[in-house]
């Protein structure tokens, strides 16, 4: 069954002026990994923000186990269902690894009993020690942040993970790594995990490969 399926989706900017996306239809399961590609402009950050949750298409439907994601509360799937991995990280760098994780199961709301050995244990799946987790962000390396703004999408345990872009400042060694961590994430946990790339290299890395047109 699909986690998540988008239905004949449209989106435009400057009120229909701009259209982006056309009759987008794309099905997405838990365990299988994604990649969304397309040429710069084709519109992969603007499918990535309505997935997310953070904007309503212009027509279609984005659907969250059987559930149009325009009618239900989308604050709740922003912080609760979906977890985003910005390509910026959008850490905040002078706090540890460790308190960017606990920071996000926060502003999630999610009550968890021990919430600094949960946030060490997202850190320890990406490979991330104990040391490091205790550093500032802004003494990790490009490739260290990146995992830690993994960690930060996996703290409250979302079925979804969308990435924007995750190997893109990263170089080959340092993408294998990160792309081995996002592949066990569904292998092994059943996450259900979207790559937004235009590396060509992640998509020959992934089960399923989307192509967005430009129009
Ligand atoms: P990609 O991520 O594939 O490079 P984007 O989703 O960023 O593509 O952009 C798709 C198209 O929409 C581009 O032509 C871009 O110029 C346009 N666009 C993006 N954001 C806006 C905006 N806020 N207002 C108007 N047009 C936009």
């Amino acid at each position: 069954m699909n986690i998540l399926t988008l239905e004949h989706l449209y989106y435009s900017y400057d009120n229909g002026k701009t259209p982006v996306l056309k009759d987008i239809n794309f099905e997405f399961e838990k365990g299988k990994t994604y990649a969304i590609v397309g040429k710069s402009g084709a519109g992969k950050t603007t499918l990535l923000s309505l997935i997310s949750g953070l904007c309503k298409s212009s027509d279609g439907k984005v659907i969250y186990k059987g559930n149009d994601v325009s009618k239900i509360d989308r604050e709740k799937y922003r912080s609760q269902d979906i977890g985003v991995v910005f390509q910026s990280f959008n850490l905040l760098p002078h706090l540890t690894a460790l308190e960017n994780v606990i920071l996000s199961i926060d502003v999630s709301g999610i009550k968890m009993k021990d919430k600094k050995k949960h946030a060490l244990e997202m850190l320890k799946k990406v490979e991330l020690d104990e040391a490091k987790a205790k550093r500032r962000v802004l003494k990790l390396s490009g490739g260290e942040q990146q995992r830690v703004a993994i960690a930060r999408a996996l703290s409250y345990n979302p079925e979804v993970i969308i990435a924007d872009e995750p190997t893109g400042n990263l170089d080959n060694a340092t993408e294998e790594a990160v792309m081995k961590i996002l592949k066990g994430l569904a292998s092994e946990d059943g996450k259900c995990v979207i790559i937004v790339t235009h590396s060509p290299s992640v998509a020959q890395n992934v089960d399923v490969v989307y192509e967005l047109q430009q129009e």
